[in-house]
């Protein structure tokens, strides 16, 4: 089977930081378009920004040259071969052939593996709510406004994120690239990395950091030198998959520690009314 990831009409988003000014237009479309409320701090806020509320957020990191920086969209990967989705027990997740991984909350059980699996930590929780889902980065037809376009993409004033099929976008890349090799760093992030993702990236500054994608020399030092161009998946379908086997050796084992308590209830049950059927007849 193809994988929907690599199909010709898989979509993607490729972000120029370059080019980003920080206005985070991006993040405010996104919250309108997928109604949002307003995002609060709670002790749960993780630096990056992203939280249940907001599915997209721009980081601060510092730039090529001392005293100036480099805005950063983070959202979301849309990786082609997901984590999330190989660790999810009831298969909430699914890779569209557009390009996107969808979350489905009706199939969600909570279980939160999906947010321990990503490699980039992406999916949020609403820890705040009674009844909390996971959230994250849709990129799908509910993002869609004008022309097809996410709602993010059309809000970007200067171009600095674009949305198109992914083969387009990495061959305009690589095109901005060789034209200008002193202005960029020759890596598309997310060509390869990780197995190739949906969401691509250009930069003059490293963001193997912020994007939490490390280098392919850490990656080495790390001895997983394959996820430079392999998923986690691929590579680490044995511990991905340790997962639900946990998942079901904890239920079995609580399971069998109620079983036993309600045996042992039951049995103080019948132990203390015979006592009292004694009592009674004595
Ligand atoms: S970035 Fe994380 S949440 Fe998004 S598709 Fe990849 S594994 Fe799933
Ligand atoms: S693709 Fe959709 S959900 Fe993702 S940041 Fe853009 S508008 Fe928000
Ligand atoms: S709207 Fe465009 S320029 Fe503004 S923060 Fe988002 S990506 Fe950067």
């Amino acid at each position: 089977m193809t994988d929907p990831g690599r199909q010709e009409k898989a979509k993607a988003i490729l972000t120029d930081v370059t080019l980003c000014i920080g206005c985070e237009r991006c993040v405010q479309a996104c919250s309108r378009q997928n109604n949002l409320p307003r995002d609060i701090p709670t002790r749960y806020k993780a630096k990056d920004g992203l939280s249940g509320r907001r599915y997209t957020s721009i980081v601060r990191i510092a730039g090529a040259k001392p005293g100036t920086f480099r805005s950063v969209r983070r959202q979301c990967m849309h990786c082609l071969e997901p984590a999330c989705l190989a660790a999810c027990l009831v298969g909430a997740f699914t890779k569209t052939a557009d390009g996107a991984v969808v979350y489905d909350d009706k199939k969600c059980i909570g279980c939160r593996y999906c947010m321990l699996a990503c490699p980039f930590m992406i999916p949020r929780y609403e820890y705040d709510l009674a009844l909390p889902y996971v959230r994250k980065c849709k990129m799908n037809e509910d993002c869609r406004v004008e022309g097809g376009m996410p709602a993010c993409v059309t809000a970007c004033p200067t171009g600095a994120t674009i949305f198109g099929p992914r083969e387009a976008l990495l061959k305009e890349a690589r095109r901005r690239i060789d034209e200008k090799p002193g202005r960029y760093q020759d890596h598309i992030y997310g060509a390869q990395d990780f197995g190739g993702t949906s969401v691509l990236y250009l930069s003059d500054v490293p963001l193997h950091d912020v994007l939490r994608m490390p280098s392919a020399k850490k990656l080495a030092k790390w001895r997983v030198p394959q996820l430079a161009t392999e998923s986690v998946p691929a590579q680490l379908g044995g511990w991905v998959l340790v997962t639900p086997v946990q998942f079901l050796a904890v239920s079995a084992g609580l399971g069998g520690l109620w079983a036993v308590r309600r045996r042992m209830k039951r049995a103080a049950e019948r132990a203390a009314a015979a006592a009292e059927d004694r009592g009674e007849q004595s």
